[in-house]
């Protein structure tokens, strides 16, 4: 029988036909009488399972066909049989060949019309598949949950918005206890105002990525980055969800996206911040018919600062000018620091250009009041440029650089002022370039030179010193006054160059005149506030006086009172500048904005009465009284007075009646070229 193929089976007879199925169908079946228990009917994978052929195991009790183990395995199952019950069960079951299977086993009774018993039916399927199935997937749900639960990432199921399940992870992220958030909707998790892009998620079932936040349970929101996907699970969709807190990860862009457009020093927003805001302020304005000024203020006096007292103490002094722009301005306007000491203000709340330049006057006003500072007191003066939009551009770069020519302006017509920009101030900028590369050039070429004036005794007009003045002699322009050039060579950083030629050269020229029989006298060398920067002027002269071999109670140095706030620097340099034994003068005093203390404090000789008191000895009842005051001053010091811009007589005969020891001026001698100056010089 084994050997029948299914086309032979046709025409047969019905038990041939019932052997070709039973021998072909994926399932053991038997049947057995009810009296012996005994086999009558086995198909071939039955018999072969049990070790069988189909003929041998005919007749064979069930006992005997299954085995001894088996059957006491079965036998209570089949006395529930014998009485007549249907029996399902699964139990193991050994092949002949040794292996494994698992069996589920039907055996159902046969009964005849009148409920008697003729045997009955055994059909058995072999269920190892689907029990490894099973247990596969058993074990890849438990592997699942497990690997959600050591992950860190939130993990939650949820049918049609109402939350199914959660890994341990997301109850942590959110506060939450496992029964308290199963069951819930979702959105009741979650800020109204990422309810929509939550919604639109789920509806169409997006898979991407995206960022929203969730509300902890005590209230606050947390940064999340959710990515969800549709699962069929028994046939129904799902959703799965993987979220991530992120409030790490935000606070570290919220920090670069700050460090990218803010000026640490001062906490103000930066250039780039700025241009970003000013294109959409500028917008605004083109929407509404308003005006926007745009204000560059630039520090006249910080390099100084900096230079004198240190980086610490410029670095306060900026932040305090930051402090100090911001209370001027309202809420609509918006300050930003563009490095150094460069300001911009936008204002975008005003009527007229007029009330941006009354502005301008106020920040000008309030950044200049006095700033303590680590015991010093600073003034800080600003010049402003204004640049209004529309009328001067429509777009941020052209009003920035507008700004900043008209800055530029204002710093030339005297510090400490505010301008508008007008058109033709543009090419100023280019312009300031140019003159400093001009001045370089100078420098190289030796085209600067100096100038000799006499200093006297009040008593009998005896020479006494000598005061070296710059020239610059232009190719073109002739002799150029140092007025129109040391201020500007200080901010360009060229001063020290240029202050350097000049001591070089004063010295040199005074051991010159010595060593041509002249009176050894001292001469006065202008120092710039800017030269005394790292204490090096100390080094420089030591070095100058060397190379040229002057001696030290020859050379005077002229210092300008704005210079002496009170600095260790300024401090250390004047004590070692003493100690070579050279002469220290303060230059133009009565103008500067110093207190008196320092002239104790400090290692001074000298002080130098402005001309500016001077000029009107004769008539003005108040510079006569501050003329007075000073030489009086000076005697109480033990200093040394002298009065510069002396020109008339009369001014001279004041000085001698109030006892000042020496003067200066046009009445003593114009200063002049070396060559002329022997005329003075000569015994
Ligand atoms: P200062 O040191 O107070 O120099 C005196 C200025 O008064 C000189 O102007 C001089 O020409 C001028 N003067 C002299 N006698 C009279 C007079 O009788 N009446 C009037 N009205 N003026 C008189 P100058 O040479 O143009 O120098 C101007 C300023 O430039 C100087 O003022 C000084 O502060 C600065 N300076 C000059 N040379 C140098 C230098 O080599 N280095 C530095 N850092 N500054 C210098
Ligand atoms: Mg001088
Ligand atoms: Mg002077």
């Amino acid at each position: 029988m084994a050997g029948i193929a299914p086309g032979k089976a046709e025409g047969q007879g019905g038990d041939a036909l019932l052997r070709l199925v039973a021998d072909n169908v994926p399932a053991l079946i038997a049947y057995y009488e009810p009296k012996n228990l005994s086999c009558v009917f086995a198909n071939k994978a039955y018999a072969e399972s049990n070790g069988w052929t189909v003929d041998s195991i005919i007749g064979k009790t069930v006992r005997e066909a299954i085995g001894e183990k088996a059957w006491l395995m079965i036998e209570p199952q089949v006395a529930r049989v014998l009485k007549g019950e249907r029996v399902d069960y699964v139990r193991p079951m050994n092949l002949p060949n040794g292996e494994q299977r698992v069996i589920e086993v039907h055996l159902i009774p046969h009964f005849d019309g009148q409920a008697q018993m003729l045997g009955a039916f055994v059909l058995i399927t072999d269920i190892t598949r689907h029990r490894l199935a099973e247990r596969s997937v058993r074990e890849s749900e438990e592997r699942l949950r497990k690997f959600a639960e050591a992950t860190r990432e939130g993990i939650f199921f949820h049918k049609n918005g109402v939350l199914a399940d959660v890994n341990e992870a997301l109850l942590q992220i959110c506060g939450y206890a496992r029964e308290e958030m199963i069951g819930t909707k979702v959105l009741e998790f979650v800020p109204p105002e990422w309810h929509l892009t939550m919604i639109e998620f789920m509806r169409r079932e997006r898979e991407e990525p995206y960022e929203a936040e969730i509300v902890h349970k005590k209230g606050h929101k947390i940064a999340v980055e959710i990515a969800a996907k549709t699962v069929y699970v028994n046939g129904e969709a799902q959703r799965l969800g993987a979220l991530r807190d992120i409030t790490a990860r935000k606070h570290a862009e919220a920090r670069i996206h700050y460090l990218a457009h803010h000026d640490m020093l001062t906490g103000l927003p930066n250039r780039a911040y700025l241009t970003e805001r000013l294109t959409t302020i500028l917008a605004l304005a083109r929407r509404h018919g308003t005006l926007v000024a745009i204000m560059f203020i630039d520090l006249d006096n910080f390099k100084t600062v900096n230079d004198t007292l240190g980086h610490h103490v410029g670095d306060a002094l900026l932040k305090e000018v930051a402090a100090r722009i911001k209370v001027v301005l309202r809420e609509a306007d918006m300050v930003s620091r563009l490095g150094g000491d460069e300001f911009l203000v936008i204002l975008a709340d005003f009527a007229t250009p007029e009330d941006a330049g009354k502005v301008a006057d106020k920040l000008l006003q309030t950044i200049s009041a006095p700033i303590v500072l680590e015991c010093h007191e600073l003034y800080a003066n600003a010049s402003i440029g204004i640049s209004v939009f529309p009328r001067d551009g429509d777009n941020p770069e052209d009003l920035i650089r507008h700004a900043d020519a008209a800055m530029y302006s204002a710093k030339d017509h005297g510090r400490g002022h505010s301008r508008f920009y007008t058109p033709g101030l543009s090419s100023e900028g280019a312009e300031m370039m140019a003159r400093e590369a001009r001045l370089r050039e100078a420098l190289q070429l030796g085209e600067f030179v100096l100038y000799y004036q006499p200093q006297r005794s009040v008593q009998d007009l005896r020479l006494v010193g000598i005061e070296a003045l710059v020239r610059w002699r232009h190719p073109e322009r002739g002799l150029i006054d140092p007025s129109e050039f040391i201020e500007f060579a200080e901010t360009r950083g060229l001063i020290d160059e240029i202050g350097h030629y000049v001591l070089r050269e004063a010295c040199r020229q005074n051991k010159a005149w010595q060593q041509a029989g002249f009176d050894a006298m001292p001469i006065s060398v202008n120092v710039s506030a800017v030269q005394f920067r790292r204490g090096d002027l100390v080094a420089a002269v030591t070095r100058v006086l060397d190379e040229t071999g002057l001696q030290a109670r020859y050379l005077e140095l002229e210092l300008t009172e704005g210079l002496l706030m009170d600095t260790e620097i300024v401090g250390a340099a004047l004590a070692g500048l003493r100690a070579l034994g050279v002469t220290i003068t303060i230059d133009d005093f009565g103008t500067g904005y110093s207190s008196l203390s320092y002239l104790k404090r400090y290692p001074i000789d000298k002080l130098k009465i402005d001309r500016s008191f001077i000029g009107d000895l004769g008539t003005d009842v108040d510079d006569r009284a501050i003329a007075a005051a000073i030489i009086n001053l000076a005697k109480t010091l033990n200093l040394t007075a002298l009065a510069e811009g002396v020109e008339r007589q009369e001014q001279l005969d004041f000085l001698r009646a109030h006892g000042c020891d020496e003067f200066q001026g046009y009445l003593a001698g114009n200063p002049v070229p070396a060559e002329e100056f022997a005329a003075f010089a000569r015994p």
